[in-house]
């Protein structure tokens, strides 16, 4: 029996708790508002910014974009990036038919329409039904691009693709932070995932990298963008120039400063100051992730049941929770695997279930008719979701790995 839980979060630092309390006794928790006594400092940074402030310019270190705009949550990132588009009601937007709704949720809440794409068994989108989706909807200008769980796709033929069609690129990175695009480039910023895109979206929820419950950030190069997005978010008067992460152009801000609505989407500087010390230890993370993932896939690749797919060439898959696809299997067999690893503390979810949010069946505010997403379906009805908690040891995995071949 397994009795760890599989829903551990990632642990809070303690300058991190330290930082939150000494915020809690000030009260200035408003992004815009200062304290001057935070026991984490940065001798890199002005004394005189906001914990959101340079909680931005950190993470804008770390994944080598120029600006960064943080808010509330993933989902908020990618409804401003569309709307910094210039996205109008009714638009098409590609994006991916297996990720999390939260998504294809952003779209609607833009006033768009998904178009979704197919994807492989690799679980990333396919290239051909992208091409196919492009083809029968011509003028479609925009795409949410996700790594779902961490699974990167072929990013170049993607970005030469959207480039050829006049195809705005947006990357879900919710799962993508840190993840390495060409692993040749390793250590280089330049490999970091997030830099095919215009606007890279991240979240902080309690799933993900980093932890603040939640949060997010947006993450670009591009001034207009930037101005765009730091406004929306829900900077107004002048306190744009409060930001470290930003274009240094005051007239970018002022010429559209009354054109652009204030979502209220801003991060607090208590999540702020929660994030900031975990922005170092993200590479620490990953090396962590890292041992026991290839662990448990040395340890699963044994069985002739199942299917862990090779990442896509050029890129690496480490990630907080494995996925594989079970062979062979009906409804009835595929549940009583299920049942069996619970019975002894193993919890694997399958994504296409009645309930499951990253089932696109279940996302019926985004259409009309379910779409024709055969591959995608087959795949999501036998692929398994392993999460494996940072806090989880080498032998925490022989466990499970044993527990999960003997359930097979
Ligand atoms: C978690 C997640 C999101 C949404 O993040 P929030 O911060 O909760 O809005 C988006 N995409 C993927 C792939 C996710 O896993």
């Amino acid at each position: 029996m397994f009795t760890k839980s599989f829903d551990t979060p990632n642990p809070i630092p303690q300058k991190a708790i330290d930082n939150a309390v000494a915020l809690m006794k000030h009260g200035m928790l408003y992004r815009y508002g200062h304290v001057d006594d935070v026991p984490e400092s940065d001798n890199d940074l002005p004394s005189d910014a906001s914990e959101v402030s340079k909680l931005e310019q950190v993470f804008c270190d770390y994944t080598g974009h120029q600006y960064a705009v943080a808010v509330n949550s993933c989902g908020s990132a990618m409804f401003i990036a569309l709307k910094a588009m210039g996205i109008k009601q009714g638009d098409n937007v590609l994006t991916n038919a297996f990720t999390f709704t939260a998504v294809p949720s952003s779209i609607v809440h833009a006033g768009g329409v998904p178009v979704y794409v197919e994807c492989t068994r690799q679980y990333v989108v396919d290239l051909q039904s992208l091409s196919a989706q492009i083809e029968a909807n011509p003028d479609i200008e925009y795409f949410i691009l996700s790594h779902m769980r961490g699974h990167v796709a072929e990013l170049d033929k993607i970005k030469t693709l959207c480039d050829k069609n006049n195809i705005r690129l947006i990357e879900d990175c919710a799962h993508g932070l840190g993840k390495r695009w060409n692993t040749d480039n390793h250590g280089n910023k330049e490999g970091v995932v997030g830099h095919h895109c215009e606007i890279a979206c991240y979240s902080s929820q309690s799933h993900k990298m980093l932890n603040s419950g939640e949060g997010g950030f947006i993450a670009t190069n591009d001034d207009q963008l930037a101005a765009y997005c730091i406004l929306a978010a829900g900077s107004y008067e002048q306190l744009y120039k409060k930001h470290l992460a930003r274009p240094a152009d005051d007239q970018l801000f002022e010429a559209i400063k009354f054109q652009v609505p204030n979502f209220s989407l801003r991060m607090n500087n208590l999540i702020a100051a929660v994030l900031r010390p975990q922005v170092a230890l993200i590479d620490e993370r990953i090396a962590s992730y890292k041992d026991k993932y290839e662990r448990i896939i040395e340890i699963l690749s044994v069985s002739a049941k199942l299917d862990i797919p090779a990442p896509v060439e050029g890129t690496e898959n480490v990630g907080d929770s494995l996925q594989f696809t079970l062979l062979g299997f009906d409804q009835a067999k595929k549940e009583r695997f299920i049942a069996k690893a619970a019975a002894r503390g193993v919890v694997i979810q399958i994504f296409g279930t009645l309930e499951n949010a990253r089932d696109f069946r279940n996302w019926k505010y985004s259409f009309e008719e379910v779409p024709a997403m055969h591959n995608t379906a087959e795949i999501i009805s036998y692929t398994c979701d392993l999460r494996l908690p940072l806090t989880f040891t080498l032998e925490d995995i022989e466990q499970i790995g044993a527990i999960i071949l003997d359930s097979l």
